[in-house]
């Protein structure tokens, strides 16, 4: 997990960090504690840092951002890290942002612990006194002189960091006016609700991954069984083809056939009938022959009476 705490000096950043370590096994990475022990050790960035820090002003990004590139390249880092104190400037944000690029890293959540500036005040006195009555050291930037530069350089160089991881989505608001307890079961609450919505969505992605590789198996079976199955539609279609042509031949075979019968019909009808008529006219009397041969006898036999009766008149 990857965390960054965002919030005012004085907000508490430092406490609830300690107890997401605990909690997740991650590592806290403060700049500011960094700074500090660079400035006991009076390296040369310690050197540089101790008087800017003692204001209440702003380290250089560059420095910064050099410390976190070379903590977060350690091995206890790769389980995950809560940043506090860091980013505090946009560029600071943006130069995190390419680092966890390179890296290949998910930024998880931003967290900010939202107070009142005026309580916070009066948080640093109470504490401040306490401290002193303890007989404790006091840090040097922690006087409310120093804690209104603070709280100055917070409101003009790091709030614009509000606006920044929101438009991300990455911001998660918590009122750090809250108890410690309070606040710490809050944050809890809402880490829990990411991790789950970020495993639901693994499943998600999950589940699109496999039913991917499963289209792919299927469309790569289908491909190789894409000719087996053309050659079978190519042979349904000829066979349905020869099929109709068979029919076709058929229908116009038994168009022919009746067409054939038809006419053999007609020529015996017609034969029929020609006997028929030959028949009648052979069995009816020869009305023009009987006429002619009639008359025929009738002159005849008239010729005979003449003949008889010039014979007679001969005789006579
Ligand atoms: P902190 O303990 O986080 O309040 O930091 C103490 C001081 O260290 C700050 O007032 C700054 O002067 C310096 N510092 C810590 N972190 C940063 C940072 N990210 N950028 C610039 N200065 C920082």
């Amino acid at each position: 997990m990857r965390l960054i705490l965002l919030g005012p000096p004085g907000a508490g950043k430092g406490t609830q960090a300690q107890r997401l370590v605990q909690k997740h096994g991650i590592v806290q990475l403060s700049t500011g504690d960094m700074l500090r022990a660079a400035v006991a050790a009076e390296t040369p960035i310690g050197l540089k840092a101790k008087d800017i820090m003692a204001s209440g002003a702003l380290v250089p990004d560059e420095v910064v951002v050099g410390i976190i590139a070379d903590r977060i390249e350690e091995p206890d880092a790769t389980n995950g890290f809560i940043l506090d104190g860091f980013p505090r400037t946009v560029p600071q944000a943006e130069a995190l942002d390419d680092l966890l690029k390179q890296k290949r890293l998910k930024l998880d959540a931003v967290i900010e612990l939202r107070v009142n500036e005026s309580a916070l005040l009066e948080r640093v006195e109470t504490r401040v006194a306490q401290m002193r009555e303890r007989g404790e050291a006091v840090r040097a930037d922690d006087t409310p002189e120093v804690l209104s530069n603070r709280l100055a350089s917070y409101r003009a160089q790091t709030e614009p960091l509000v606006h920044y991881y929101s438009d991300k989505r990455k911001l998660i608001t918590i009122d750090g006016m809250m108890s410690i307890e309070e606040v710490t079961e809050a944050i809890n609450k809402v880490l829990a609700a990411l991790a789950e919505a970020d495993s639901a969505k693994e499943a998600k992605k999950d589940a699109k991954a496999s039913a991917k590789r499963a289209s792919v198996r299927k469309t790569s079976a289908k491909a190789k069984k894409a000719p087996a199955k053309a050659a079978k539609a190519a042979k349904k279609t000829a066979r349905k083809a020869a099929k109709a042509t068979a029919k076709k031949v058929a229908k116009k075979a038994k168009k022919a056939a009746k067409s054939a019968k038809k006419t053999v019909k007609a020529v015996a009808k017609g034969r029929k009938k020609l006997a028929a008529k030959a028949k009648s006219r052979a069995a009816a009397p020869k009305k023009g022959k009987s006429v002619s041969k009639g008359r025929k006898v009738a002159k005849k036999a008239a010729k005979k009476r003449v003949k008889a009766a010039k014979r007679l008149t001969k005789r006579r």
